[in-house]
């Protein structure tokens, strides 16, 4: 069996019909060979037994009467018989009375009589012997003996016949089978080729054809359909997989990257600088981390929506990528907070340089969706090693830093220093001694004076918070408003604030000064939803006309445009308050904008006035606020008026009220009490109001375009 297991199908097939078909051919052709010997042996004997009676009966005389001649006749007539090769009749006593021989030269010794005178037969003869018997008395044996050759012959020739017949019919079977097993072997070979493509080229859109019914054709169909289930497996996994991997990609880029500005994000930047760190320890390559956070950017986002926002925050991200080298960091860290690794920074000027240059690109005005936006930045940096050489305490003094950088008056940028820590601690007592400064009374309401130009009057005070803390002496607002804002308690301090300018504005009244106190409102403040029941109960509870109270909201507090915003600005209107927009010209707002709120008054910011009268950016803006203001019917004071050019630009181009220190430094009560009572506190004015009237200069449309000091 062995040799037919590495044979093909085809071959095995046509192998076991082969071998079928021989053996079937040989025992049928083996079978009838043996019949037709048995038989023709059979018919032969019974002839020769035949011929034996019939002649022994001939015989009986010539035994009777030993008469050898008469024998010899008698057995002569069996030359017509080719088979029988020799006779003889054989007394009683044994003795051969007379023989025949066909062929006289044969040696060929006739076998002794059984006793019995049964037939013999051997391969080569046939043996009979037959009584002679006259009036039942046997007078001796007949025996005749036949030669097999002519049989075995025929048998011979009867067994080549029949070879080369099954010999044909093999190969006509075979032949047939050849044929046949292609119907059943050629689908096999083609599952096996396809099987074969299949794990060569793992392409499961191959299908076998399918050309019979039966089991192979079923099988066919089964192998297809296996193949289509894989197929559409493979695809689903394929597509899986695809997804997979689409779904790891966006993972990797949200754990890495910001999607709005695409640069790397905090946690990213921490990785990367912890790397750095190491570095610079490892290797004495010092490196700046720098904090860069972006000034009013959440105005902008709350003004002008969230699309011109994130345009805003990817052209900064543009404008610091420009400006780093490569090899150095950039990362949005939070809303608009990013956070910069300067690497190999040979010193704290090398890294200055470098910072100043971001702040610095990011001034010049960007052009977002048609806008066009003034953003500016504060950041702060800190050396390491020098300043630090652990990551944790690296990142505090660069935020210390920018923390000051923003104080500072924003815009600008902060080296760490050991001195800045001192402010961080600082701070912090602050906030907490904060909370318990309004109930140990240790906040405070100074004035400023507001003084009408043309009149020389003052019209109005504004109310300015001071605290006087025993441990850290008088602190001003910019020392812990912006901690009030931040902890909220701004507005619990903003409440107090009111009740005390309305009550200090209440007593002017009642002494016959009718003067409009400001108080400032912070947006956190502007805020709170119980605003307008606060500000008109607390004004009510204190007496005073709401004529006489202006509140001053910054821009930023005023910009979302919301229908709260609004709403607020108007119910304090129709209560009869004054409102004032407070650092007018330093946020996004544009005037059209505030032609919708029913405000009173702007206040322009003391940036603007302190440039004036020489720089003429300043002088320009100044002279275009005064003009857009009047043509809106708003008041317009001039915030830090510090002497006569820029009191004699104001009056000039039409500004009615002023405010700073040439007219008073914000005073208690007491002394703003002393400055109304005094008669003549502005009589420096009337030159200046006087020369220009002579000069008929003070209708102040920003057409004159020129200034004569
Ligand atoms: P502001 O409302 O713009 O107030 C004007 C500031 O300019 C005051 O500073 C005032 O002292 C100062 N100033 C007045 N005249 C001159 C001048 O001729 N030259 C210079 N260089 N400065 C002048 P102050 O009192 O330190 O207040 C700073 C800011 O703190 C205020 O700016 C205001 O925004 C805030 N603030 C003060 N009091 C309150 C308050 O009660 N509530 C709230 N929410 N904020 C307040
Ligand atoms: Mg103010
Ligand atoms: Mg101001």
């Amino acid at each position: 069996m062995r040799p037919l297991r590495n044979l093909t199908l085809r071959s095995k097939l046509i192998a076991i019909n082969g071998v079928t078909i021989g053996i079937v051919m040989l025992m049928l052709g083996g079978g009838l060979a043996a019949a037709e010997y048995y038989l023709s042996r059979e018919a032969m004997l019974s002839d020769l037994q035949v011929q034996a009676r019939v002649l022994a009966e001939n015989s009986n005389a010539a035994l009777a009467f030993g008469d050898d001649q008469a024998g010899k006749e008698i057995l002569s007539a069996l030359r017509v018989a080719p088979h029988v090769r020799y006779a003889a009749l054989v007394t009683s006593d044994n003795k051969i009375l007379a023989s025949y021989r066909r062929d006289p030269g044969e040696a060929f010794s006739p076998p002794s009589i059984p006793v019995n005178r049964v037939h013999l037969l051997s391969a080569g003869g046939i043996d009979v012997f037959e009584d002679v018997i006259a009036s039942g008395r046997r007078l001796g044996v007949l025996h005749l003996s036949a030669d097999l050759s002519l049989l075995n012959e025929r048998l011979a020739g009867y067994l080549v016949a029949l070879l080369l017949i099954a010999a044909l019919a093999l190969t006509v079977a075979i032949g047939m089978v050849r044929r046949l097993q292609a119907s059943i072997t050629g689908p096999l070979v083609n599952l096996a080729r396809v099987t074969r493509e299949l794990s060569k080229d793992k392409d499961f859109s191959v299908r076998v054809p399918v050309a019979s019914k039966d089991e192979i054709g079923e099988l066919a169909a089964g192998f297809n359909d296996m193949l289509a289930q894989i197929q559409s497996r493979e695809s689903d996994l394929a597509r899986e997989l695809q997804e997979r991997r689409r779904a790891e990609e966006r993972l990797h880029l949200l754990a890495h990257y910001d999607t709005v500005t695409r640069l790397t994000n905090r946690h990213y930047f921490n990785e990367r600088l912890r790397l750095a760190v190491e570095r610079a320890a490892r290797f004495d390559e010092p490196m700046a981390a720098v904090f860069l956070d972006l000034d009013n950017f959440k105005i902008v986002n709350d003004t002008l929506g969230h699309p011109v926002g994130d345009g805003v925050l990817q052209e900064v991200a543009k404008r610091l990528t420009g400006v780093l080298r490569t090899g150095d960091t950039v990362s949005r860290i939070g809303g608009d907070e990013f956070a910069l690794i300067l690497e190999n920074v040979k010193h704290a000027a090398s890294a200055a340089a470098v910072v100043r240059k971001c702040v610095q690109v990011l001034t010049e005005p960007m052009n977002i969706q048609g806008h066009e936006l003034f953003v500016s930045a504060s950041a702060g940096f800190s050396l390491c090693p020098n300043d630090a050489t652990d990551i944790q305490q690296l990142l505090q003094n660069a935020d210390t830093a920018m923390y000051h950088a923003k104080a500072r008056g924003k815009n600008t940028f902060q080296a760490y220093s050991a001195e800045l820590k001192g402010e961080v601690v600082r701070r912090h007592t602050i906030e907490t001694t904060l909370r318990r400064a309004l109930e140990r009374n240790e906040l405070s309401l100074v004035f400023q004076p507001q003084v009408d130009l043309s009149t020389r009057t003052i019209v109005g005070a504004e109310a300015l918070l001071r605290w006087e803390n025993p441990e850290m002496g008088t602190l001003m607002p910019i020392d812990f408003i912006p901690i009030a804002e931040e902890s909220g308690l701004i507005v619990l301090i903003g409440h107090w604030a009111l009740r005390r300018a309305c009550a200090q504005a209440k007593a002017w009244s009642m002494a016959g000064y009718r003067i409009r106190v400001a108080v400032n409102l912070s947006p956190r403040q502007f805020r709170t939803d119980d605003l307008v029941e606060r500000t008109l109960s607390i004004l009510a509870d204190s007496g005073l006309e709401p004529d006489l109270l202006e509140l001053e909201l910054t821009e930023g507090a005023l910009m979302d445009a919301s229908e709260d915003t609004l709403s607020k600005v108007r119910k304090l209107r129709e209560a009869g308050v004054h409102l004032a927009i407070d650092d007018f010209g330093t946020g996004y707002s544009s005037l059209s904008y505030l032609k919708h709120l029913p405000i009173t008054a702007i206040k322009i910011d003391q940036a603007f006035v302190r440039g004036l009268p020489e720089k003429t950016q300043e002088s320009a803006i100044v002279r275009a606020i005064i003009a857009m203001a009047r043509s809106m019917g708003l008041t317009v004071t001039a915030e830090g008026v510090e002497n006569q050019e820029q009191t004699r630009f104001l009056v000039r181009y039409g500004c009615t009220l002023a405010q700073g220190h040439l007219f008073g430094r914000p005073s208690d009560g007491t002394i703003f009490t002393a400055l109304l009572e005094s008669p003549d506190p502005f009589a420096f004015l009337r030159p200046i109001i006087e020369r220009d009237r002579l000069r008929g200069l003070t209708d102040t449309t920003p057409s004159g375009s020129y200034f004569v000091p």
